[in-house]
């Protein structure tokens, strides 16, 4: 590789500087806020994990763990992998730590997947996440999709549809399944090399395929909606009555599956027509049978994923305000730099935002740097105001310079940067 190319951020990851930084950090703070509110608190797994936990979880023949994992040997031979996804290591720590259930959990924080980068797919990218377990009711489904859909409305994103769907349970999706399968069969000469090798491996997962041939195969092959037991039937009507009391609209689609084995019954995702071709903001869905597979005892449990990186795509732009709300303390000669330390700190101990260019000699630099910054105003200490008691306070929106009595200072400050 070329040197330039190693000093450049590697393929599939972004920088985010302020103020871009900020705008993620508010999402963030946002999703907390009502994930808080539907009784959620946060978990911070580690970034990696045992590879296992993965594969066990998604399954040896999903496209995450065949194609898209950042794996690893670390120094004392462990194979390792930086999550793809975050309910795995949720369940894992759920049960290592014996976590008293049922609990709501949330988190924030960043995910990695190899693949081919484009417009909001990148390989390093932020999800935000609820799992909920030990609450079977088709309730808790219909209040989950509801917390999802009602983040989205929160940021203003007005074009989010909610899509669901049921794909049954243990004692419905063998005979579905072998249907599929049967189906799939009759048309594998018409199917991708990957669907050929879904049939037997994770047949449903070919609904999920974006080539057109499978597209046209699958688009008159049997559903999993058509072919649910008389308790799946009833659960998916119940968290459909749940969505229409609280108002949410959502559309039907049959042919959502998810692509993760541990998932039954209800299926949801979040589409945006803002974002082009990579249209899902977010999904989720029931997954009763995962923790059974890490060897803990049977316990549902539902959850879901939201990408940060495309919830910002799609959100409105707020109007960024004109100027951070910080103080810029600037000094005429040294012998103000001391006075000037001292009001700096007396400013931060009072909660106010407070910066000061050591380095610069002349006035001028300093104002340059505050510029630089971002800050509102300038609070100039000069060896005049300091015999007189006051200071010169310059808006640096509107340009506008006043004197303020020391004791007044505070008090200006804090309405100039809040207003
Ligand atoms: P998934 O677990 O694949 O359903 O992902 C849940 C959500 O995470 C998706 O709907 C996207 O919003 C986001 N997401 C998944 N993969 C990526 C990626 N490679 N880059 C950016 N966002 C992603």
């Amino acid at each position: 590789m070329a040197d330039a190319a190693k000093q450049s951020r590697p393929k599939g990851t972004q920088d985010f500087l302020p103020p871009d930084s900020e705008r993620l950090l508010r999402v963030e703070t946002e999703f907390r806020r009502i994930a808080a509110a539907f009784g959620c608190r946060e978990v911070i797994t580690p970034i990696f994990e045992h590879t296992e936990v993965f594969v066990k979880s998604s399954g040896a023949a999903s496209d995450v763990v065949t194609k898209e994992m950042y794996s690893f040997t670390d120094r004392a031979g462990r194979g390792l992998t930086l999550r793809p996804e975050g309910t795995p290591g949720v369940v894992r720590a759920v049960l290592e730590s014996r976590y008293r259930l049922p609990c709501r959990l949330y988190y924030v924080g960043p995910f990695f997947r190899y693949s081919r980068p484009q417009k909001g797919r990148h390989r390093q990218f932020h999800q935000l996440g609820v799992e909920v377990l030990g609450e079977p009711s088709p309730e808790v489904d219909a209040e989950v999709i509801y917390l999802g859909a009602d983040f989205f409305r929160s940021l203003g994103i007005d074009d989010c549809t909610v899509h669901v769907n049921s794909i049954g349970c243990v004692r419905c999706r063998p005979a579905y399944r072998q249907k599929l399968v049967t189906f799939l069969t009759v048309h594998v000469g018409e199917l991708c090399a990957d669907c050929r090798v879904r049939i037997e491996s994770n047949p449903l997962r070919v609904f999920d395929c974006k080539n057109e041939s499978c597209r046209r195969v699958v688009a008159d092959a049997p559903r999993p909606r058509q072919h649910l037991c008389a308790e799946c039937g009833t659960n998916f009507e119940m968290v459909l009555a749940g969505l229409t009391a609280r108002g949410l609209r959502f559309e039907l689609n049959d042919r959502l599956v998810r692509g993760l084995d541990y998932y039954n019954r209800t299926t949801f995702e979040y589409v945006s027509g803002a974002l082009g071709a990579q249209d899902s903001l977010g999904g989720g869905g029931r997954y009763d049978y995962l923790v059974g597979e890490f060897g803990g005892p049977d316990t549902p449990g539902i959850g879901f994923a939201l990408g940060l990186e495309r919830t910002i795509i799609a959100a409105p732009q707020a109007p960024a305000p004109p100027r951070r709300r910080l103080a810029f303390i600037v000094w005429m000669s040294e012998a103000e730099l001391a006075p000037a330390r001292t009001l700096l700190d007396r400013l931060r101990s009072q909660g106010i935002a407070a910066q000061i260019d050591y380095g610069a000699r002349r006035a001028k630099a300093q104002f340059r740097s505050a510029d630089a910054a971002d800050a509102a105003c300038c609070v100039i200490v000069g060896g005049d105001e300091l015999t007189r008691g006051v200071y010169s306070l310059k808006d640096l929106v509107t340009g506008e310079q006043t004197e303020v009595p020391a004791d007044r200072l505070v008090e200006r400050l804090r309405t100039l940067l809040n207003g």
